[in-house]
């Protein structure tokens, strides 16, 4: 409750469907037991593999930026420890997360299950190619940064979909990309910063 009020709602996030979720999902289990102390603090948090649980307001701004509703259907790259996921299935969206390192994606899932979100589907595998079987999304979450926006991401959005993404290898910035009928509309938000994402966006990068 004091992390949604003071570091969520007072940074301005207002969509009451995301503040709702942020005070029913238990962070505290998304992250290892030597961190869980720390799990409701204003910042990122160690998961293992050298990768994290991203800053609660982080989670926050880009499932409100992402316009996720009941019923949505969802791709998240980057599934780390499971929790963005569980926000947005606590929402009631349809959620597919991809993520690379199996360990974490193992775990995630194992964590999802043992909670009851059972709207989520994870899959281990590069997420920089997408989920083409169950495209196209209402919206897409990507939480590992690449330094240029994967064309399959674009392409399986739905029209009227949006894709909440880090852009940018040290400067990063959050991006919101929306589908329309004739093409993309992009706007940047705010400067951010999130581990690189890895697989073929980062090899076609280099
Ligand atoms: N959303 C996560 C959460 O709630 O804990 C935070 C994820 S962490 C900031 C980014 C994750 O993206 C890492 O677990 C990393 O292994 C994963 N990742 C990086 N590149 C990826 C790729 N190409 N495909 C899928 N996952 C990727």
């Amino acid at each position: 409750m004091d992390m949604v009020e003071h570091q969520i709602a007072a940074r301005g996030i207002r969509d009451p469907r995301v503040l709702e979720a942020m005070r029913r999902v238990p962070r505290h289990a998304f992250v290892p037991p030597d961190v869980q102390n720390l799990a409701y603090e204003d910042h990122p948090l160690p998961i293992g593999h050298g990768q994290t649980i991203s800053q609660p307001y982080i989670v926050a701004l880009m499932t409100e930026l992402a316009e996720v509703g009941p019923g949505s259907r969802v791709l998240e790259i980057g599934t780390g420890s499971g929790y963005q996921a569980a926000v947005l299935a606590e929402i009631g969206a349809e959620v597919y997360s991809i993520e690379i390192i199996p360990e974490l994606g193992e775990r995630a899932r194992e964590v999802l299950r043992r909670l009851g979100y059972d709207r989520v589907q994870v899959r281990i595998g590069d997420g920089s190619v997408g989920w083409p079987e169950e495209a196209p999304f209402d919206a897409i979450i990507v939480t590992a940064a690449p330094v240029h926006i994967p064309e399959p991401l674009r392409e399986q959005l739905k029209v009227g979909g949006r894709l909440v993404i880090p852009v940018g290898s040290i400067m990063q910035e959050l991006r919101v990309v929306v589908r329309e009928a004739d093409g993309w509309r992009e706007r940047a938000v705010i400067p951010v910063r999130f581990v690189p994402m890895t697989g073929r966006a980062r090899e076609s990068a280099e």
